[in-house]
């Protein structure tokens, strides 16, 4: 074996290598034929198929140091993966077949949870939901939401730092994480699963890892904030005419409500006629068609009641105000669930609908009526008759600022153009201070915008971080970076 020849550059991990993966992980654990690793090399969204020269899959934290020293030892780059839900491509290995694919899927226990710290610390592989319900059972609240969390995992959601639709009240996943668990590129174990609120003893480790795409370590577990369950929660859907009011409407929640808020979404009417068109089995809750609705959501920790009359007061405020210009407020669990099925959909209709070109943007909340004023005219000018599909976590300041091709012109044809396209939607955001990714990441799809808009200050810092902690370079190659 020659330890110094880059797999990498061969193109196929050597067959000394496999045999050590085999013997660390169980040979049953490590995949190589075409259709053991066909479910673990295509992207969530079907758009990009890569090549591996195996997948692993260990169960516990020593087999995945060990299998990491081995990726140094013989210079084999490799690709962490949580649940593949992540929307950038980013635990998803390249074609050229170099890299192994190293699934945290086996590692899925709880390991414990402590209601008086308010905390649980989890294997990396546990899928969110999973984590939710351990949670619930302990009497907390694990807060994090997402549409995919039957099937992400929480090592995903720390590596990508993601959002989701309780963001406004509670923060993104780095928010709700206090310690954690990796292994280094190296193959060493880092404990770092402190359960502390205050630990000021140097540089953040943990911040570096969280939102680092599986390219400065591999994350296999995690100490998870919890928070106390609300007694009742209530859900509104509102109409009103512009993002302007949308924006009004968020203040008036905000200076009645508090922390109360949990949810504010907003959702533009062609995005509800897109759901209506795809999925006309849910629920239509106005008779006429307005311009935005927002799906609003109270939390309180007091009772059903004092949620209700809280949102009965910054609903009638914002109706006095002229805000808003209809409201319907969810009587039932039912009734609350058709409402957020309504937000769910959206990207599913999307789909439905024929392809488009996807904006994961943030934008100082302040901004966010201005910037659609000013975007939404620069492309109909370059692209006319194209169509946005824009809906988002409004609270947070992130849109999903998508656009469809103008009727009667192909996919494809429309997908050629998605590097102006970006051009036009990425320039504005960053006119308006804002960011071309708010919680999905950069992974590959994302990497040359980022190089095009982040300063050479703020890249080369980046670079000498990854270059100090993987300076072999073989964590997750070709993402971010
Ligand atoms: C229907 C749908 C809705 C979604 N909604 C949201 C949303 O509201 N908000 C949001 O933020 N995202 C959303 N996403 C995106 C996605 O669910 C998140 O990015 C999620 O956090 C990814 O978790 P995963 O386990 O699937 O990670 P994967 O897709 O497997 O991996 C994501 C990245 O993390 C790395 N990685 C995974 N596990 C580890 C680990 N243990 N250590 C180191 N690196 C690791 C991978 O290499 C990759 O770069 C949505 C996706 C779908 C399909």
């Amino acid at each position: 074996m020659n330890a110094e020849s880059s797999a990498a550059a061969a193109g196929s991990a050597p067959a000394e290598f496999l045999t050590e993966c085999r013997r660390i992980a169980g040979a049953a654990f490590v995949l190589t034929s075409a259709d053991d690793m066909a479910p673990y090399l295509t992207d969530w969204r079907g758009r990009f198929t890569g090549r591996a020269a195996a997948v692993l899959r260990p169960s516990t934290v020593p087999q995945v140091a060990a299998l990491v020293a081995a990726c140094a030892q013989w210079r084999v780059p490799l690709v962490p993966q949580g649940g593949k839900t992540g929307l950038v491509l980013g635990g998803i290995p390249d074609a050229s077949g170099a890299a192994v694919v190293l699934s945290l899927a086996r590692l899925n226990t709880v390991r414990a949870v402590d209601p008086v710290n308010r905390t649980m610390t989890v294997d990396a592989g546990c899928i969110l939901q999973h984590v939710q319900e351990a949670a619930a059972q302990a009497g907390c609240l694990f807060p994090l939401s997402l549409a995919a969390e039957g099937s992400c995992t929480i090592g995903g959601n720390l590596s990508t730092n993601a959002g989701g639709t309780a963001v406004l009240r509670y923060g993104n996943t780095r928010e709700l994480c206090l310690g954690l668990e990796v292994v280094t590129p190296q193959g060493e174990i880092w404990d770092g699963l402190r359960g502390l609120r205050k630990d000021n003893t140097g540089y953040d480790l943990r911040d570096l890892f969280i939102g680092a795409e599986g390219t400065l370590g591999i994350i296999t577990g995690a100490v998870l904030k919890l928070h106390p369950q609300p007694r009742a929660s209530i859900t509104a859907l509102a109409a009103l005419p512009s993002p302007a009011h949308a924006l009004r409407l968020l203040s008036t929640m905000q200076d009645r409500c508090g922390a109360s808020l949990t949810a504010f979404e907003l959702m533009s009417s062609f995005c509800l006629q897109l759901v209506a068109r795809h999925f006309p089995q849910l629920p239509k809750p106005f008779t006429q068609e307005h311009g935005q609705y927002v799906l609003l959501e109270l939390s309180s920790s007091e009772s059903e009641q004092h949620a209700i009359a809280l949102l009965e007061t910054g609903i009638g405020a914002a109706l006095e105000e002229g805000s808003i210009s209809d409201a319907v407020v969810a009587n039932s669990v039912a009734q609350s669930a058709g409402l957020w099925q309504l937000r769910e959909h959206i990207p599913l209709a999307q789909a439905a609908d024929g392809k488009n070109i996807k904006h994961d943007i943030s934008l100082p909340v302040s901004r966010i009526a201005d910037f659609i004023g000013v975007t939404a005219p620069l492309l109909e000018q370059a692209f006319p008759g194209c169509q946005l599909v824009c809906f988002g976590h409004l609270g947070d300041g992130n849109l999903h600022f998508n656009v469809a091709p103008p009727p009667g012109i192909s996919n494809e044809d429309f997908l050629s153009k998605q590097d102006r396209v970006n051009r036009v939607v990425h320039d504005s955001v960053m006119d308006f201070g804002g960011s071309i990714s708010a919680e999905h990441g950069i992974g590959a799809l994302k990497r040359e915008e980022l190089a095009h808009y982040k300063s050479a200050v703020e890249l080369n810092m980046m670079r000498a971080i990854k270059a100090a902690l993987d300076p072999l370079g073989i964590m997750n190659p070709g993402k971010i970076l």
